[in-house]
């Protein structure tokens, strides 16, 4: 009786594969093996050895070779990965595929562990004394001339220099070589003595290292959470165990693994999807090993092997760029509590907005909650006033109390921060002699005007057309620009104050990953100056001297039709309105509104956070909505509305009858047409998760094979957090 091998493929299909084992070589679980598979080959993860197989021994094909000796994923994150895919519907091969860096999903050997170096060659020192070389080339030639250098150093120092060192090697001035790691400890710099509230905090998850338990540390930005991260790394390290930190995409700036490193004494490993492939693989191979003690990433690195685990933390928990929006879509914190379940040791969830599915765990007994109400350092927390906006002369969409705020904060030699979530200069390009508005032909939606760029473009499918002079109806050129954009926000405050600099921070000033960090470098402490920006500004690095936020326009997210809305607004505001007063100078925040007697909004800033979330959470017991029920939402388009349609009426009468399933739909989705594409939805509610997950897996099953399938695309989305 031949053994067979269960192999998982990247392959966007529910099943496993079954090989013969290869001709040489004892494949086991979680080994990577290289297979053929329709015209080409695929490299693979032996899920089980098996003694038998359903398909006929005489129709299998066999391992065409066994690519590592010893299991690549050891048997903790094996059982996670077949627990991950089954609960969020991936196919298994997606979720292997999720876990293993890009490097390590190719048919070669793993890379070697050894530390990338670079360093000038000869011709590279003439070049460099010669002076031969311009602006990023001459700088990171000057920076190696004095000896070589890591690539981790490099990538602090010179953001953006691989580029110039892919070139540089080209042209033979560089040289890249690889050293072993050192495992020498580097000299670490001294703690704060942490406050009580800290000291609590620490002891507390420090007792329950080495079991299971959750812990909320509920503390807004600059209450010195990660001082308390630190503290328990150091006695994680203390164990010889390693430390998983998760920030989500946008924390992970340089100066964070600095603070770490210079903390710890240890080497950080970083795993984000802005690394080289093979450092990528890299850091993931020496956790794997347990060379790597501290492992700070985004997302994805929830996936890291921790062999010798002992905490994990995940940072500002509540955000949304945990839950990955395509493919296999799996929500990282929560992924991040399995995992420490199945590794015995504590989960530190760290937020000032905690999200409402925490809190309800932490209410329900299941997490245990820690507080850090103190700002060390600080004077008192930022006060908060609302503007009424109604009957206002408005100022390019800025009312004259705050023009006012502005001028005094900056007249006392201090920032301001305004900040409007929407980029581009105006939301609506409006024909005033007929009414016509720039609409995305593909999505039926208002064009965003970039008036910089002379463009209008669809912020929902990036369709981009010239930005017409004459209206395309009537002919008309008196054609205005509706609502207000970051981009206008600038150019107002420009005029209004061209005394001071004023910096604009979103997604179009700050394309390069490092030019959001370096536009804010450029801000001197101790000068006064404007930034205005995106949700980009709620995070990054600390300006001592801002002491006034300016909230311009929140009202979209009053009126938004998702039920998560208010809980994001209410996320969003305290986020923003933290970056103020966070030195030794008071702050104060205004929120300009056209909705000041909005519940939510005066729960918020009468009584904190806290108290919305208390509210939000009542209203959603109230109407069972997550977290006091559970969502499954089936997403299809299609060209043709027909063709969407029939399929989520077949998808609708696939589905058992239970009087324990509410099903709304089919329905159009909240956008629906999008890049040309017709969409609909059908969403399944549960009060209970296991009656949901109890029929879901047959029904997407049932679903791969219907007709009517062929024609749309389709996917299913478990704990969705939009519904759009
Ligand atoms: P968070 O992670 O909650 O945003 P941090 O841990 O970064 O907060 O702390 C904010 C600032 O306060 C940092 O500059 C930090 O060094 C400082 N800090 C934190 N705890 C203390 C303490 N106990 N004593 C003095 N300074 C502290
Ligand atoms: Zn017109
Ligand atoms: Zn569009």
């Amino acid at each position: 009786m031949p053994a067979v091998l269960r192999v998982a493929l990247p392959v966007p299909l529910l099943t496993l594969f079954d090989y013969l084992p290869p001709a040489a070589g004892e494949a086991c679980a979680g080994c990577r093996v290289l297979v053929p598979f329709g015209r080409g080959r695929q490299v693979g993860v032996v899920v089980a050895v098996e003694a038998e197989t359903a398909v006929s021994g005489s129709r299998l094909k066999q391992v065409i070779r066994l690519l590592d000796e010893t299991p690549l994923l050891d048997a903790e994150l094996m059982q996670t990965l077949a627990w991950a895919a089954d609960y969020w519907l991936g196919a298994p091969g997606e979720a292997y595929a999720n876990a293993l860096p890009l490097a390590l999903r190719e048919a070669k050997p793993p890379p070697a562990l050894g530390d990338e170096y670079w360093s000038l060659s000869s011709a590279g020192h003439s070049a460099h004394d010669a002076g031969s070389r311009r602006g990023g080339s001459k700088t990171l030639l000057a920076l190696l001339a004095a000896g070589s250098m890591s690539a981790q150093d490099l990538t602090e120092r010179l953001p953006g220099w691989r580029e110039t060192a892919r070139r540089l090697a080209a042209a033979g001035l560089l040289e890249r070589s690889e050293r072993s790691p050192p495992d020498r400890q580097l000299p670490a710099s001294l703690a704060p003595q942490l406050n009580d509230e800290q000291q609590l905090a620490v002891s507390t998850v420090g007792a329950s290292l080495g079991q299971y338990q959750p812990f909320l540390l509920d503390g807004v930005t600059g209450s010195g959470k990660t001082e308390v991260y630190l503290a328990l790394i150091e006695q994680v390290l203390a164990q010889g165990k390693q430390a998983l930190l998760l920030v989500p995409e946008i924390g992970l700036a340089p100066q964070t693994v600095r603070r770490l490193r210079e903390r710890l004494g240890v080497i950080v490993e970083v795993l984000h999807s802005n690394l080289s492939e093979g450092d990528r693989a890299r850091a993931w191979l020496r956790a794997r090993n347990g060379s790597a003690r501290v492992i700070l990433g985004t997302r994805s690195a929830v996936f890291t092997p921790l062999p010798q685990a002992g905490l994990i933390i995940v940072d500002e928990e509540h955000d949304s760029a945990y839950k990955q929006q395509e493919g296999f879509r799996y929500h990282a914190r929560d992924l991040a509590l399995v995992r420490a379940r199945a590794l015995g040791v504590p989960v530190l969830l760290g937020s000032g907005t905690p999200s409402l599915e925490s809190l309800a765990n932490a209410e329900a007994g299941r997490y245990r909650t820690l507080h850090l109400r103190a700002r060390p350092g600080t004077i008192r927390p930022p006060q908060v006033q609302i503007i009424d906006m109604r009957a206002q002369r408005l100022e390019h969409g800025m009312s004259p109390a705050l023009l006012t705020a502005i001028a005094e904060t900056v007249a006392r030699g201090e920032q301001a921060l305004v900040f409007r979530n929407r980029r581009g200069y105006a939301p609506v390009l409006l024909c005033h002699s007929c009414g016509w508005h720039a609409e995305c032909p593909r999505c039926d939606r208002p064009l965003t005007l970039h008036a910089g760029r002379r463009q209008l473009i669809c912020h929902h499918c990036d369709y981009q057309t010239r930005m017409p002079v004459t209206c395309p109806t009537c002919g008309a050129t008196e054609l205005k620009p509706q609502g207000q954009g970051t981009e206008r926000l600038e150019e107002a405050l420009i005029s209004q104050f061209p005394q001071v600099p004023v910096l604009r921070v979103d997604r179009e000033t700050t394309r390069r990953r490092d030019a959001f960090e370096q536009l804010l470098a450029t801000l001197k402490d101790d000068q006064p100056a404007i930034l205005v920006g995106t949700q980009m500004l709620a995070k990054g690095h600390d300006l001592p001297n801002l002491t006034l936020v300016a909230i311009v326009g929140v009202d979209e997210g009053l009126h938004s039709v998702d039920f998560r809305a208010g809980e994001r607004l209410a996320q969003l505001v305290v986020q923003v309105a933290g970056r103020a007063g966070r030195a030794r100078k008071p702050g104060r925040v205004l929120l300009q509104t056209h909705q000041p007697e909005h519940a939510l909004l005066r729960t918020l800033l009468a009584h904190g956070y806290a108290a919305a979330a208390r509210e939000l959470l009542a209203e959603r017991r109230q109407i069972q909505l997550p977290p006091y029920s559970y969502q499954v939402l089936l997403r299809a388009d299609a060209p043709m509305r027909e063709h969407m349609d029939a399929f989520l009426t077949d998808a609708h009468a696939a589905l058992p009858v239970s009087d324990q399933l509410q099903i709304a739909g089919p329905m159009p989705a909240p956008m629906p047409l999008r890049a040309g594409r017709q969409r609909g939805q059908l969403l399944l509610e549960a009060g209970s998760r296991h009656t949901l997950h109890a029929m879901l897996r047959s029904w997407q099953l049932a679903l791969t094979v219907l007709p009517s399938a062929r024609r749309v695309r389709w996917s299913l989305d478990v704990d969705p957090i939009d519904l759009y």
